[in-house]
């Protein structure tokens, strides 16, 4: 683990680019543009489809708001994976979001990277989830691959600690099955409480 900090691999990459986005966000320059800050004001309230308690920011998906080079709005966003079946009902509203608003036409860009995984998602996001029953990705999404040096084994993924409970906080919990409610979370269940619940699952 140790490696995490002096070796690009995969999952350092992603942990850097989620977390230089949030560093150099607040500084963007479409804060002092009036049209580009309504815009990412209204976007910034655009919840997921599928967890309506976090928004496509928190989660990640919501990447820029910018004039695209013939001047119109380019709204930008990446999918959480690939062909997830939640982008197409994203874009419808996001355009929903910004005809309400009586913003100017837009165009969406899909960009595939910097990739998302599950690093992007906010602290508050992470909160949000647990509330919502949800409990969050555990460590970040490579915490799984051996260290870079380790070449001989590194296909040998190391078992991530289970998840726990997002109602009672317990960690004596069982995976049920490999998919839930969608293919990113797992179903879980606690053997405290007794309650089922989707685990969003770490990539
Ligand atoms: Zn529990």
């Amino acid at each position: 683990m140790s490696a995490d900090t002096t070796a690009a691999t995969p999952a350092t990459i992603a942990a850097t680019n989620a977390a230089t986005f949030a560093a150099t966000f607040a500084a963007a320059p479409h804060r002092a543009d009036p049209l580009l800050a309504h815009a990412w004001q209204v976007l910034e309230a655009v919840p997921d489809p599928e967890i309506p308690v976090v928004s496509i920011r928190e989660l990640g998906i919501l990447r820029d708001v910018r004039h695209g080079a013939d001047g119109r709005l380019e709204v930008v966003i990446t999918p959480t994976y690939s062909g997830c079946p939640a982008m197409s009902q994203i874009a419808e509203d996001i355009a929903a979001a910004l005809q309400q608003a009586g913003l100017p036409e837009h165009r969406i860009e899909t960009v595939l990277a910097p990739a998302w995984t599950t690093d992007w998602i906010t602290d508050d996001a992470r909160d949000k989830l647990r509330a919502y029953g949800i409990a969050p990705p555990t460590g970040t999404c490579g915490s799984g691959s051996a260290a870079p040096q380790e070449n001989v084994i590194r296909f040998v993924p190391k078992p991530p600690a289970p998840p726990a409970c997002p109602r009672c906080g317990s960690a004596h919990t069982e995976r049920l099955a490999q998919f839930a409610s969608t293919a990113c979370k797992a179903l879980y269940r606690c053997i405290d409480c007794r309650e089922p619940f989707d685990y969003f699952k770490p990539y």
